[in-house]
Formats: C-alpha cells, structure tokens, sequence
C-alpha cells in the first residue's frame, strides 16, 4: 500500500503523514483531536473511504435483486436475519410472486410458509402483504422511487427505504443505518448520537453525497471482518491511525 498523506486540521493537532508499515498497515500512530473541526472529520473521511475502498474492491449490496420490487422484498426480510439467508429464500419466493399484484393476492398462510426460516414470518408477511397492496393500489404496481411514498408502504421504514433508493434507484437521498454501520460510526468518531435517524443525520454531514450508497457496504464489510463486536482487531485494521478507538 502506499504512502498516505491527510491534511492536518487548523490548529495542527493532528500528525499529518504515515509511510506504510510492514504487511501494508501504517507504520506510525495519528491522534484525532479531541475536538475534531467539521472540516478535518470531512477529509478524515474522505482518507477512511479512500482505504476501505482499497480493501474491500467488491464491496456492495449483499441482497440478491433483479429490481427494485424484489430488494424492497429483501430488505423488508433481512431484519433480524442475516443477507445469506434471506437470498436463500427469495429465489424461490420470486418464482411464486414475480411482481407486487402476485404478492399482494398471496395467501397469508402460504407466504409465512415460504419465508419462515428468515424469522419474525408472521409479522414479515404482513408487511409483504400490505407493502405490495400499497404499491398495486397507490402507485400501478410499480415501486415508488421517492423517500416520502416508500416510507407511506407498510413496513417500510428509512432505512429500508435508503436501501431500495440507493441501490435500485442510484438515488442517494440517506445512508443506511444497520447494527455495523451504528458500531463503526461511534467508534470511528463520527458520531456520538445512539439513534439510528441521528447517526444518519450526523453522517449525512461528513459524508460526500456521492458515498451516501456505498459506505454502508464498506462499513458492514469492515464489521465483519476487522471492526467485530463486540472485540474489534485493530492490530489488523487499516484505519488504526485515524480511529479515535483504536487499541494499538
Ligand atoms: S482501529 Fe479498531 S475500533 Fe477503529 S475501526 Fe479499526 S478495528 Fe474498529
């Protein structure tokens, strides 16, 4: 990896430069003030994207999806449920309900059947059923690409609507807040807030708009493999001198 190099804030608090160490991590250790400026936590920024780019090239939706029908089907059953299992399921879910006027003529009994490995099937087929009779009733079966009708679908929240505009839209409109992206967010010193719509505001300030969509692919990607809870390996991670919480 590369010499990197990241503008020191106002007040020069902060060392500026870091040659790469052995094994490409870096080699010397850089403080975040305190009180870090907005507009050194914006180019902090800027470098920890720049470096998770670099390690995580493939990063991107894990939700298999052919549309923007079938992610909001996908995101609406990852919750409490992991992305592996969910494309286990929507394949064959897919296949019975090609599109929202199939899904919203679905029997209930028969959906919960189809989805029930993914947890909580009761409630997720509810909001399948009512999602899609949204989408049929209110916007002629196709799913709307605005923040303000996908949160008016039932069980469709922001987050799950962040997911559908971003990566089905390629509209930027928020930043997807899930357990990792809260996790790496406070302890990367961009937030203190606990609220996933806080953190989300707070992001929306330090984040280019044009990585709204792909953080939160590099910060689930990051959790997984390096920042874990609850023990993070930061002897391993690339970020261990611009991070606030690093423990080397
Ligand atoms: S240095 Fe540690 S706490 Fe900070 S991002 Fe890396 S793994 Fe997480």
């Amino acid at each position: 990896m590369s010499a990197r190099t990241v503008k020191a804030d106002k007040g020069g608090q902060r060392a500026v430069e870091s040659g790469s160490g052995a094994g490409g991590r870096p080699a010397a250790k850089r403080r975040v003030p305190r009180r870090e400026s907005l507009k050194a936590r914006r180019e902090r920024v800027v470098e920890i994207v720049r470096r998770l780019r670099d390690e995580y090239p493939d990063s991107r939706c894990s939700l298999d999806h052919r549309n923007p029908y079938e992610l909001l089907v996908a995101t609406i059953l990852s919750a409490q449920c992991t992305d592996e299992r969910v494309n286990q399921v929507t394949p064959a879910l897919f296949r019975r309900y090609p599109g929202p006027h199939d899904l919203a003529g679905a029997r209930q009994e028969e959906l919960e059947q189809i989805i029930k490995s993914t947890g909580f099937f009761r409630n997720k087929a509810k909001s399948l059923l009512g999602m899609a009779g949204g989408v049929v009733d209110r916007h002629d079966g196709g799913v709307p690409d605005t923040m303000e009708a996908l949160v008016e679908l039932n069980g469709v929240g922001r987050k799950t609507a962040n997911v559908v505009l971003g990566n089905a839209f390629g509209k930027a409109e928020g930043v997807v807040v899930d357990t990792h992206v809260t996790r790496l967010s406070g302890r990367l010193g961009l937030t203190r807030e606990k609220d996933a719509v806080k953190i989300e505001q707070d992001l929306m300030k330090v984040v280019p708009r044009e990585e709204w969509t792909h953080l939160p692919h590099l910060f689930i990607d990051h959790g997984r493999a390096v920042c874990r809870a609850p023990t993070p390996r930061c002897e391993r991670c690339v970020l261990s001198d611009i991070c606030p919480s690093s423990r080397v």
